[in-house]
């Protein structure tokens, strides 16, 4: 096999082109059962699977941990994610035995200590918000979107308005918005945003008639921007007959400073592998519970968490009347139990002084890299931001680099890059979110290689256009791997060398 290593970083293949089928990395008796008692399930062909030895395999995840970019790695900018620290304290704590031991089917009996952890976070999440009701079931706030909408529905099922179909969505939304209200079947229209980066209410209110049936608000929104209207459109939506949710995503620029409920919020997810720290994707399944207003409580999923003088229990019979008006159950067990230990933990170290610090620094560490690079890099919107900066590409105007050139020769400079070309609304889009665990010392060392690339780019293009230049894989074909995706592997397969 040719070596394409670089300096310490090996290339590595899939673990089937390492692998042969002639080895093992244990030591297996032969079976010695005489007769064949599982019939035609009896196999004695090779099935493929490769063979390494125990250093073999180590070296091989290893090696792919390492290609890993991660937020244990260095500052990860990724604006809307909240790329922040994950406290070990929340690992430690995840890894109590009751806890990670514990299973969904055994008898409630055996785990009152895991469900009033649950319970405990819920009145954290209901005092934090300022709301009525919780849902810890959601896994992502992408579900908490579906779980929070089909409250909504059901609600408006309820009320025998099943005329109301039309869900309002501003153009700045996250795509999960829109794709969520379609999926419910509802007709999603765009709101456009105003100059300021903010809802156009106007606009919004031209669109309210008959046939609303909510709007999903996003705040603060994916500009960074507080949308100051908002009791206002809040006010305007009831009165309508409607509903307002609120994707959550950004709570962590408001934790501990505001309350969704009293914005007038019908319903709202809340990330906790964002704001609440737990670990994002690879780290980590996600979690994305779901909080309700007084008017849309009876309405959240099965089950219900209660509890009598002694005991927690579960309220999920259908015919229940505590949950008769319930749109059924959304998961088919009680939610991510190790996130919520993680989340409870985070809560609970901070205590409410240390949340509310949360929002502020990270609203205070997005204004400094704002006001650092002023006249370097250009804002989408004058004034301050909330817990994420937003750029567009005026700064590149004629230098022949694009947006995501810039972004790429980041990585060699040792960064994941921003997000870039989201939010649409805005051309050629950088949002930054350092969060309040990034030091001075970190975020001065981002700006000052930020400051580096955006003079490089006055001499020209080639440098940017070749970037990245030390990955393993540099520019990928994007749209051949959007259009033509291989999602197999198959035996003869050869990875096309850059
Ligand atoms: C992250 C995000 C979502 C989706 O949340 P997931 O937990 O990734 O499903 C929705 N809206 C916004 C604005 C987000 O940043």
């Amino acid at each position: 096999m040719k070596n394409s290593n670089k300096g310490l970083n090996h290339d590595e293949p899939i673990l089937f082109e390492i692998g042969g089928v002639d080895k093992s990395g244990v030591d297996l008796n032969k079976p010695t059962f005489k007769e064949n008692f599982i019939g035609e399930c009896f196999e004695d062909r090779e099935i493929g699977l490769p063979g390494l030895s125990e250093p073999e395999s180590i070296r091989h995840y290893v090696r792919l941990s390492r290609k890993n970019y991660s937020i244990d790695a260095g500052l990860y900018p990724l604006g809307s994610c909240t790329m922040k620290h994950n406290p070990r304290l929340n690992e430690k704590l995840a890894r109590l035995k009751g806890f990670s031991e514990v299973h969904p089917l055994q008898p409630l009996s055996t785990c009152q200590g895991a469900l009033e952890l649950i319970d405990e976070i819920s009145i954290w999440l209901k005092e934090l918000t300022g709301m009525k009701a919780v849902t810890m079931t959601p896994k992502a706030g992408a579900q908490g979107e579906l779980c929070g909408m089909l409250a909504i529905k059901k609600a408006i099922e309820a009320r025998n308005e099943c005329n109301r179909t039309k869900v309002l969505v501003p153009d700045s939304a996250h795509g999960t918005n829109p794709a969520t209200a379609a999926f419910l079947g509802f007709d999603v229209v765009t709101i456009k945003s105003d100059k300021n980066g903010r809802l156009n209410f106007d606009d919004f209110k031209e669109n309210v008639d008959k046939d609303f049936a909510a709007a999903m608000i996003t705040n603060p929104n994916t500009c960074g921007l507080f949308e100051d209207d908002i009791i206002e459109i809040a006010n305007y939506i009831h009165d309508a007959g409607g509903y307002l949710y609120c994707d959550g995503a950004n709570f962590n620029a408001l934790v501990g400073k505001v309350r969704p409920g009293d914005l007038g919020i019908d319903a709202m997810h809340i990330n906790l592998h964002k704001t609440f720290s737990t670990p994002h994707g690879g780290g980590g399944p996600g979690s994305g519970p779901v909080v309700f207003s007084d008017i849309l409580k009876d309405f959240c999923p099965a089950p219900l968490l209660k509890k009598d003088e002694e005991n927690y229990y579960l309220v999920e019979n259908h015919n229940d009347k505590d949950i008769d008006k319930s749109f059924g159950r959304l998961c088919v067990f009680h939610g991510q139990m190790g996130m919520f230990v993680r989340a409870l933990s985070y809560m609970m170290s901070h205590g409410s002084d240390g949340l509310r610090q949360v929002s502020e620094d990270a609203v205070l560490n997005a204004n400094y890299i704002k006001s650092s690079l002023e006249g370097i890099l250009t804002p989408a919107y004058e004034g301050y931001c909330m817990h994420e900066v937003l750029f567009n590409d005026d700064f590149l105007s004629g230098t022949g680099v694009e947006t995501i050139d810039f972004a790429k020769a980041l990585i060699d400079k040792g960064y994941h890059p921003m997000t870039i070309y989201f939010p649409l609304v805005v051309h050629g889009a950088l949002l930054v979110e350092p969060t309040e665990t990034e030091s001075k010392n970190s975020i001065d060392q981002f700006i000052e290689t930020i400051r580096e690339l955006a003079s490089k780019t006055q001499d020209g293009e080639d440098f940017f256009k070749k970037a990245p230049i030390y990955t393993p894989i540099r520019r990928l074909d994007e749209t051949k791997a959007a259009r033509n995706p291989v999602l197999r592997w198959q035996k003869n397969d050869v990875i096309a060398a850059e």
